[in-house]
C-alpha cells in the first residue's frame, strides 16, 4: 500500500474490486467511512473464485493464506470457517526425486563459508544475493523454487529489496550476524497455512456479500473506469497498467514510470488424480534446471480438509495444483492442448507411470503477478515522492509490495486506521 487517505474526509471512492479493493472496502465501511467501488468485470473478487466441481475444489487462483493478525481477524469478522493446513512438510524436486532437504555435503560447507564471511553488497537481484550470502547451490535448490512458488519467476527477475525486504542486511554485515542480531529481537507470532474450508471464493464472495449490503456502500459494476475520478479520498485498486494510464493527466512521472511495471503470465491447472500417492505434504517445489515445466505442485487433498467431493474421496482420488509460469505458461496460453499433456508429463515424472488425470481444471493468468523487479521498486518510488505524496492518494494492490493475502490485509487495516484517530 503506498499513500494516505484523508481521515477529515469519510467518503472514499475505490477503483477495482478485487480482493484487494473488498478488503480496503470493507474495512473503510466498518470505520464509518461512505465507499463507492467502482467495477470492470460483472463481478466482484478479481483473479480470486472458488469453483466447486464434481470432484472437489478448484481454485482460479490464490489457495491458501499465510496466517496474519489482520488476515485472522478479518475472516473472524466475516464468520468464515479457517482450517489450519494438516502438514507444514514441504519438499523440493531434486536430482529425479522429492526432498526435504535439497542440499549436497558440499554446497552446505558452501552456505555456511558464504553466511559466515560474505558481507552484505549493492542491492540487485535475489539471485545475486543468494550466490554471494548462501552460494550456488542453496541459490539454486532453495531460492529458484522459493521465488518461482511465490512469485512466478526465476530469482534474477526479481529485485531482492522489494521482493524480500527481510532479506536485506546492513552495509557490510553478514548473513549469520545478521541473523544473531535479529534472533535477540522479541519473537514474532507464529505463522502458518490456511485457508477457508469452503474454498478461497467463500472469503471473496463474504467480502462482496458485506460491501454490496452495507448502506454506505455504492457498487457500480461492468464500470472500467477511463479517467481518474475528481474525489477526495481514491483507491487505485486495479492492475499497475490500469494505474499507469488512469494517472497519464494527474501525474505523467507515476504514470510513465508504473507503465514499465511489466506482468507474469501463470497457468495454474487443479487436476483430480488417480494412480497417486503423493506424499503428506504442502506440495513440492522444483530446483533450477529440472526436467518438469511446473514451477510447483500443490497437494490440495494432503495439505488442506475437505478438497475433495465424498465420490472423489471414495474413488481413492488426489487433488492436484499444477503451477506454471514463464515460457511454459506462454506456450500453454497459446495452445490449451499443451495443458493436459504437460500436466500428465510432470505427473509421470514426480508419482510414476500410473498417473493418471480424470478431471482437469485450469485456471490462465496472462498478467496474473506484477514482476518484483527493479522497474516496479522504480515506480513505487516514483509515486512515494510524485502522486501518493499527500492525503487522499493511494496505490493499493498485489504490485504495492506484498502480492500476498495476508500482506493485502494488514495495508486494509492501515487505510482504515486514521478513521479511528
Ligand atoms: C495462480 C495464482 C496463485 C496464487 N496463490 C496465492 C496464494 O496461495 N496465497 C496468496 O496469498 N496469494 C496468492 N496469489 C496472489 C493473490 O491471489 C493476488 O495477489 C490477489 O488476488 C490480487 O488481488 P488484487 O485485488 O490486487 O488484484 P485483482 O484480483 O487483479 O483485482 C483487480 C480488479 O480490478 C478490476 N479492474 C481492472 N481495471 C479496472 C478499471 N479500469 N476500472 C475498474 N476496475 C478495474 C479488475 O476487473 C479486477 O477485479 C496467487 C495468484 C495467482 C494468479
Amino acid at each position: 500500500m503506498r499513500g494516505h487517505l484523508n481521515p477529515g474526509i469519510k467518503e472514499v471512492t475505490i477503483i477495482g474490486g478485487g480482493v484487494a479493493g473488498l478488503m480496503a472496502a470493507e474495512a473503510l465501511l466498518r470505520a464509518g467511512v461512505r465507499v463507492t467501488i467502482y467495477e470492470a468485470s460483472s463481478r466482484l473478487g478479481g483473479m480470486i473464485s472458488t469453483q466447486i466441481t464434481p470432484f472437489g475444489i478448484a481454485e482460479g487462483a490464490a489457495h491458501s493464506f499465510r496466517t496474519g493478525e489482520a488476515i485472522m481477524a478479518l475472516c473472524k469478522r466475516l464468520n468464515i470457517n479457517v482450517a489450519e493446513g494438516l502438514t507444514r512438510k514441504k519438499f523440493i524436486y531434486r536430482y529425479q526425486k522429492m526432498r526435504q532437504f535439497p542440499l549436497t555435503i558440499p554446497e552446505v560447507f558452501a552456505l555456511a563459508r558464504s553466511s559466515l564471511f560474505h558481507r552484505a553488497q549493492k542491492a540487485g537481484t535475489l539471485k545475486a544475493w543468494a550466490q554471494n550470502h548462501v552460494g550456488a547451490g542453496a541459490q539454486q535448490a532453495l531460492f529458484t523454487p522459493l521465488s518461482q512458488g511465490i512469485f512466478g519467476t526465476a530469482p534474477g527477475n526479481l529485485f531482492q529489496p522489494l521482493a524480500f525486504p527481510g532479506l536485506t542486511l546492513p552495509a557490510g554485515r553478514t548473513l549469520v550476524a545478521h541473523l544473531f542480531c535479529r534472533k535477540r529481537q522479541a519473537p514474532k507470532a507464529r505463522m502458518y497455512m490456511a485457508a477457508p474450508v469452503e474454498g478461497m471464493g467463500a472469503l471473496t464472495e463474504a467480502l462482496a456479500q458485506f460491501v454490496t449490503g452495507h448502506p454506505h456502500a455504492t457498487v457500480v459494476l461492468n464500470h472500467a473506469v477511463k479517467k481518474l475520478p475528481k474525489a477526495k479520498n481514491i483507491i487505485l485498486s486495479a492492475p499497475a497498467a490500469v494505474a499507469a494510464k488512469l494517472l497519464a493527466e494527474a501525474s505523467p512521472q507515476t504514470s510513465k514510470a508504473l507503465a514499465k511495471v511489466q506482468s507474469v503470465p501463470l497457468v495454474a491447472v487443479t487436476a483430480f488424480f488417480s494412480g497417486v500417492k503423493a506424499p503428506a505434504g504442502i506440495g513440492v517445489l522444483m530446483a533450477e534446471g529440472q526436467d518438469i515445466a511446473a514451477n510447483g505442485v500443490l497437494f490440495n487433498s494432503a495439505a488442506l480438509p475437505a478438497r475433495l467431493s465424498p465420490q472423489a474421496e471414495e474413488k481413492g482420488l488426489v487433488s492436484l495444483t499444477f503451477m506454471y509460469g514463464g515460457s511454459a505458461a506462454k506456450r500453454m496460453l497459446k495452445a490449451e492442448a499443451e495443458i493436459k499433456n504437460q500436466v500428465e508429463k510432470d505427473a509421470h515424472t514426480l508419482f510414476g507411470p500410473a498417473a493418471k488425470a480424470q478431471a482437469l481444471y485450469p485456471a490462465c493468468w496472462r498478467e496474473a503477478l506484477p514482476q518484483y523487479d527493479e522497474n516496479l521498486a522504480q515506480a513505487l518510488s516514483m509515486a512515494d515522492k510524485d502522486w501518493c505524496h499527500g492525503q487522499g492518494r493511494v496505490l493499493y494492490g498485489n504490485y504495492t509490495g506484498d502480492i500476498s493475502l495476508r500482506g493485502l490485509a494488514e495495508g486494509a487495516a492501515k487505510l482504515a486506521q486514521p478513521f479511528y484517530q
